[in-house]
């Protein structure tokens, strides 16, 4: 019957009282923990950073329940995201606490600690804890693979613990040899300390579990003759007695103790003959205790429940001396009733069931008549509320489509009067890019402000998109619902010069509030967040050799570093090693930039120092104690991969598709494909780990020796949780011919958007980037065809197959990555294996 939902799914369970050892982001906090029966969108849950610990199998989600609970079941569940999570956890254990300081590991009556947890992201999972606890907080302690990562939801089922028993002290149970049969009569699930007595825990005699009348069988398949009963022999208590003391949370007025003994005399096993009980309420025990004997000798042998008057004493602990009635005294449950609760017990000797409490009286039909209705009332309610949220999420669903749909037909409106406003030179909203001298702007017809200063690459679609009312209504509710404390019209306001690349917008700032803090605290908060072998490197070893070239954030220069191996230690062996110094690549903060640059690149440090893969650029070591910032990288003798392969030509079949002559400058298809596959296949890994990297493109990746290729700039990648999206808000620059419709027109980055950049980054190296994606489309007629996608009515633009693409590629994987529905673009798990195949 103690099996009802203890909130987590409700809500009753306030955020407050959810906690965990760390969290992957803060998306996945604690608080998003909460099992659900599948109601959304199986986003939200408990991450815990593996990262940040790892092979750590000290993560936890902590449940505070306010009070002590009987807990016989929990619920776990996994993440889904819609399709886009992979998370859950496969195995776990549970540890509990009744006051908060010690806390006691789970096992289940076999001695298991290792629960086996979920098979899936959205299945739930349920476990009965045999033996039940009793307990305030709960922790579950996901077993983690450091390969993976770990999401979970969770749900506690008991009901409270009005009982008020904490915790009893017992002798160690005694060992019977019966007909050469080793019979136990230890208290095998006791949850204190074991030294000479049982002290401090709760066990065998308040788990719910009721002998057996013959003691040798039990109800706990495997269990060894004597299982359920905690007993003990005469012949060790000279005085007759076994002393027994129960502890209690606070003072209760005390009624009637029942326990269940055996009586099984034709063994040598009897009911007590009497019960003598001591009560305390402060530091003393009162002199005047309570005597009980029962009445008459019963005849029967069955084990029964004897109930022990208690006068309506007043205490806190109780101490009962239980007189052997034979030369053995076997219990297996005792329970309380006092004047605010009852344990009720009396449900049948011979039933294995869980204990119940009822705030009622001493009726036991009508408990269980209440329990019933309350029950019955319970699922009433769930019904209702699933029902009420189904309707919710349908009816926001149609406003959602329908805001679309309206937004779109508004758009067309908007794009033709814009049309006609530039023929008639009243083309007001456009912010003109190549403003004339006088600044009246009327010097171009490009509605795109191109701000980048390197860059054509970049570009500002949220004024056309903010044309739409619908849509800048739509995504600023978004962006307001899913990131609670952005203050967004505050930190609206960019620089009247213009807008910043969008690595630098205010929004980015939002996206984490721990970064909006001043640059001295995000230097501070920066190593927790880090990767624990990541440190300073003293920056009086770093030689200037050359400049590299230069990004948004500032110069990237060659250096040599020197004692590099060293400090890096043996574990992390650099190519090129036995030399030293190391070449490295240092990439420098330039000295002017603002709060929002100085973040980002502290977020890109963050985000690089936990990723290691043969196709990530390595962060080796950062300089953030002083300025400028820096991060030291690996050096990859080949610069960038849009140049690389600008200076390439492609090799024509004539000449076979054999291997590069040294010094050659002709490249294969083999291997354009080769290095589409390396970068699949770290965006593979990047996915496995739910980062969106969202500016995936030839300029993001860099190339090393032997056509090593590896991705770079993390400045705008992210983890992907709920919240996470980013939406556009400000006035960001963006990649818009690599991103994807939604990311453009909804501001949705997801992985599956990474796959459409990759399909543009692909398309890219095939044309071995001689020219840019749609170069024949204006900024706006990009948009424009972003549109198109959106409406879908077949008048959308895809980029032409190139001229070395095989026409499997073309169709198979590069269109794929296309597709209008995001959930049926490949997954970089198969554009990886699909790339492997074809070469
Ligand atoms: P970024 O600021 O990361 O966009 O880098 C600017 C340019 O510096 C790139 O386009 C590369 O040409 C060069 N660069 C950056 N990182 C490295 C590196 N690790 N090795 C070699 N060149 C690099």
């Amino acid at each position: 019957m103690c099996r009802y939902p203890l909130g987590m799914t409700s809500g009753q369970i306030q955020d407050e009282d959810i906690s965990a050892s760390s969290q992957w982001s803060e998306s996945t906090a604690a608080r998003f923990g909460r099992l659900d029966f599948d109601t959304g969108d199986g986003d939200g849950a408990w991450c815990p950073d593996i990262m940040s610990e790892p092979g750590g199998f000290k993560e936890y989600l902590q449940v505070d329940l306010r009070s002590l609970h009987f807990i016989t079941l929990v619920g776990t569940q996994g993440r889904h995201a819609d399709g886009m999570g992979n998370e859950f956890a496969q195995r776990y254990r549970i540890k509990y606490s009744r006051d908060g300081s010690s806390w006691v590991g789970w096992h289940d009556r076999m001695g298991n600690q290792v629960i086996e947890g979920n098979k899936n992201t959205y299945d739930v999972v349920l476990k009965d804890l045999e033996p039940p606890i009793v307990a305030r907080f709960v922790r579950f302690m996901p077993v983690i693979d450091p390969s993976l990562i770990v999401c979970m939801r969770v749900e506690l089922y008991g009901c409270e613990w009005l009982d008020g028993l904490v915790s009893y002290s017992i002798p160690d149970g005694h060992q019977m040899i019966y007909r050469g049969l080793d019979v136990f009569f230890n208290d095998s699930v006791y949850d204190g300390a074991t030294a000479q007595r049982l002290t401090k825990g709760l066990g065998q005699l308040t788990d719910g579990t009721w002998g057996l009348d013959d003691f040798l069988h039990s109800h706990v398949p495997g269990a060894w003759p004597g299982y359920d009963y905690v007993g003990w022999s005469n012949k060790t208590f000279p005085k007759g007695y076994v002393e027994v003391v129960f502890d209690f949370d606070h003072i209760h007025n005390f009624t009637s103790m029942k326990v269940h003994c055996s009586n099984m005399f034709s063994r040598g096993v009897r009911l007590f003959r009497q019960a003598t009980c001591f009560f305390r309420s402060e530091s003393e025990w009162e002199p005047d205790p309570m005597t009980f004997r029962p009445s008459a000798e019963p005849l029967s042998q069955s084990a029964r429940f004897v109930t022990v008057p208690l006068g309506d004493r007043t205490a806190s602990s109780i101490k009962c001396r239980f007189h052997f009635g034979d030369q053995w005294l076997l219990f297996s449950e005792v329970a309380f009733q006092s004047g605010s609760a009852v344990y009720n017990t009396s449900l049948g000797p011979h039933k294995h069931g869980q204990p119940k409490k009822t705030p009622l009286g001493d009726d036991p039909t009508h408990k269980v008549d209440d329990s019933n209705t309350r029950i019955l009332i319970g699922c009433l309610v769930a019904i209702i509320a699933i029902l009420l949220t189904i309707i919710v999420i349908i009816l926001w669903r149609q406003v959602w489509q329908k805001m679309l749909e309206k937004a779109s037909r508004r758009w067309l409106d908007d794009e033709l009067t814009a049309r006609l406003a530039v023929q008639t030179q009243a083309f007001s909203f456009l912010r003109f890019s190549q403003s004339s001298e006088d600044g009246s702007g009327s010097g171009s017809i490009s509605t795109y402000e191109r701000i980048y200063p390197a860059s054509a690459d970049y570009q500002e679609p949220s004024r056309l998109i903010r044309k739409l009312p619908e849509f800048a209504e739509c995504a600023e509710h978004l962006a307001r619902a899913s990131l609670p404390e952005s203050g967004t019209s505050s930190r609206a306001g960019v620089g009247s010069d213009g807008a910043p690349h969008y690595a630098e917008a205010d929004i980015i700032s939002l996206q984490e509030s721990s970064d909006s803090g001043s640059i001295t605290a995000v230097n501070m908060n920066l190593f927790a967040g880090l990767d624990s072998t990541l440190r300073e490197f003293p920056r009086e070893k770093l030689t200037f050799k050359e400049k590299l070239g230069e990004g948004q954030f500032g110069e990237v220069h060659l250096c040599e570093a020197e004692d590099m191996q060293n400090f890096l230690g043996e574990d992390t062996l650099m190519e090129g090693s036995s030399k030293s110094p190391l070449l490295v690549a240092v990439k420098m903060l330039r000295e002017d930039a603002n709060k929002n640059a100085r973040n980002d690149f502290l977020k890109e440090i963050r985000i690089m120092s936990r990723l290691r893969d043969p196709n990530i650029v390595r962060l080796l070591a950062v300089c953030v104690d002083t300025d400028p910032l820096c991060m030291i990288t690996e050096y990859m003798e080949n610069g960038d991969l849009n140049q690389f392969l600008c200076s390439l030509r492609l090799k024509t079949l004539t000449g076979g598709e054999a291997d590069q002559q040294e010094g050659s400058n002709e490249v294969s298809s083999v291997k354009l494909l080769g290095m589409a596959m390396q970068i699949a296949s770290g965006m593979k890994y990047l996915s496995s780990l739910n980062f969106v990297h969202r500016d995936l493109a030839t300029r993001n990746c860099l190339v090393g020796k032997n056509d090593t290729i590896k991705i770079a700039d993390f400045g705008m990648s992210r983890n992907l949780y709920r919240g996470d999206y980013f939406r556009i808000q400000g006035r960001a620059v963006l990649p818009i011919r690599w991103m994807s419709w939604e990311s453009i027109l909804l501001g949705k980055f997801t992985m599956a958007s990474d796959v459409w950049a990759f399909g543009v980054t692909l398309w890219e190296i095939l044309t071995l980037c001689k020219e840019q994606p749609y170069s024949q489309l204006s900024d706006e007629q990009v948009i424009e065809n972003t549109g198109e996608f959106f409406r879908n009515q077949g008048k959308q633009v895809y980029l032409p197959q190139p001229q070395c693409c095989p026409d499997r590629i073309y169709g198979d994987l590069m269109l794929s990555c296309w597709r209008r529905n995001a959930k049926e673009r490949p997954s970089f798990q198969e554009i990886h294996a699909q790339l492997t195949e074809s070469r």
